[in-house]
C-alpha cells in the first residue's frame, strides 16, 4: 500500500496489513483506547511546506471535502474513500495489473489501457504490480503513531524555523477525533500547529480542535451565496458563520481567497470579502476581553493550473483548464483594494 510523501515524487511503502480505507469520518467524541491507534484516511504528507504557516512546516492532508470547487488544487482530497490514480504517461503496457486486479478494472482494447474506475474496490492489488509507478491507490488509512512517525522526522527543522504541523485536505475538521489526536500529540511534543479549513462543517468541529491549534487558515471564497454556491456546490452561509465564530475566539486567524478568474477576480468581489474580513476584525476588537485586531491577517493566492494531471489521473473533468491564472500586477490591484479598505494584505 502507498502514501504519497512530499508529493509528487517519493512514495513511501507501508509495512504491514493492507486494509480498505472505509471509515473515514470520526465524529466528535469518539474516544479510540488508544490515541495513537486512532486511525484516518491520510492522502498526502507534504515535509517542508513553506506555504501553510509559519516557518517550516510539515502539511498532512486528510481526505474528504463538502465542498466541490471547480478549481480545486487537491482534488485527490475531495472524496472520502480511496480512488485509483492512473498515468498514462508512465504505463509500459506490459499488462500485470489486468491479471492483478480481481475485479477487472484495467482492460487492454486495440492497445488502449481503459480503467473501469466504477469497478474499482481499492484493494490496491494492482498498484504492487505497478513497477511503472503508473497506477496510485490515494488515500490510505494511517494511524496517528505513523503520521506522528513522519511529522516528527523534521522536528529540528521546526525549531530553528519556526515552524511546525499543518493539517490541511480536503477538509481536516470532518476527520475529527483522528485530527485532534494527531495535533493533541504535537502538542505534547511542543511543535506549532495549524488547521487549514474550508469553513464548510459543523462548528463543533472547529471548536473541538481549537484548543490543540496554534493558528486557524480559513478560505473566504466568495461573498454572493449565489456565486458560492455555482463555484463550489454549497452556500457560504455556514462558512461566514464559523469565520465569526473564530472572530470570537483569541485564535490566530489568516483568511485566505484564492483568486479565481470567473469566480472572485474582481476588485468588487475582493472588495467585498476585504470588507467582511474588517467586520471580523472589529467583532473581535469590540469582545469584552478586547483582544484589538490582532491576530488577524488576510491572503490573496493565485488560482494556478498545476492540478490538471491529478484530475486526468483520477477520471475527473478539469472545470477551469480554459481559465487563465492572475498576472502579477492583477494580484497586486486587489491587494490594493483590500489594503485600501484597512486589511493589510498579502498576496503571492
Ligand atoms: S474547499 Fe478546498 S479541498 Fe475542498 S473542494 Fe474546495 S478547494 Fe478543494
Ligand atoms: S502494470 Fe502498470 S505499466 Fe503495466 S500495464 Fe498496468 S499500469 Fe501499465
Amino acid at each position: 500500500m502507498y502514501i504519497l510523501i512530499n508529493d509528487p515524487q517519493v512514495k513511501l511503502r507501508f509495512s504491514g496489513e493492507t486494509h480498505h480505507p472505509k471509515a473515514t469520518t470520526h465524529v466528535q467524541g469518539e474516544r479510540p483506547k488508544s490515541v495513537m491507534s486512532t486511525v484516518g484516511p491520510v492522502f498526502n504528507i507534504q515535509r517542508f511546506s513553506i506555504h501553510d504557516g509559519p516557518g517550516i512546516r510539515t502539511t498532512v492532508f486528510l481526505k474528504g471535502c463538502a465542498l466541490s470547487c471547480f478549481w480545486c488544487h487537491n482534488p485527490e482530497g475531495r472524496r472520502a474513500a480511496a480512488e485509483l490514480q492512473f498515468f498514462p504517461d508512465r504505463c509500459t503496457g506490459c499488462g500485470a495489473c489486468v491479471g492483478a486486479c480481481p475485479h477487472a478494472v484495467h482492460e487492454f482494447r486495440d492497445d488502449v489501457h481503459i480503467v473501469h474506475r466504477d469497478r474499482c474496490e481499492a484493494s490496491g492489488a494492482c498498484v504492487e504490480t505497478c513497477y511503472a509507478g503508473a497506477i496510485l491507490l490515494n488515500g490510505q488509512e494511517m494511524t496517528v503513531e505513523q503520521v506522528m512517525e513522519e511529522v516528527l522526522r523534521d522536528r529540528a527543522f521546526y525549531a530553528t524555523s519556526g515552524g511546525g504541523v499543518t493539517l490541511s485536505g480536503g477538509e481536516p475538521s470532518l476527520n475529527t477525533a483522528f485530527a485532534f489526536d494527531i495535533l493533541e500529540q504535537c502538542k505534547s511534543y511542543r511543535l506549532h500547529t495549524a488547521v487549514e479549513t474550508c469553513g464548510e462543517c459543523p462548528w463543533e468541529f472547529l471548536e473541538r480542535l481549537l484548543p490543540v491549534t496554534d493558528l486557524i487558515l480559513m478560505d473566504i471564497k466568495q461573498m454572493a451565496a449565489q456565486s458560492h454556491r455555482s463555484a463550489t456546490g454549497k452556500s457560504n452561509e455556514r462558512i461566514l458563520d464559523n469565520a465569526r465564530r473564530l472572530a470570537l475566539t483569541d485564535k490566530p486567524l489568516v483568511f485566505r481567497t484564492p483568486v479565481v478568474p470567473t469566480v472572485n477576480d474582481s476588485p468588487n468581489d475582493i472588495g467585498q470579502i476585504a470588507m467582511f474580513v474588517r467586520s471580523l476584525m472589529d467583532l473581535r476588537s469590540t469582545r469584552p476581553n478586547g483582544q484589538g485586531v490582532v491576530g488577524i491577517t488576510y491572503e490573496l493566492l493565485a488560482f494556478h493550473r498545476l492540478a490538471a494531471d491529478k484530475y486526468r489521473s483520477l477520471g475527473l473533468e478539469y472545470g477551469a483548464s480554459a481559465l487563465e491564472p492572475p498576472s502579477r500586477e492583477r494580484m497586486r490591484e486587489l491587494a490594493e483594494v483590500a489594503t485600501r479598505l484597512g486589511v493589510g494584505t498579502k498576496h503571492r
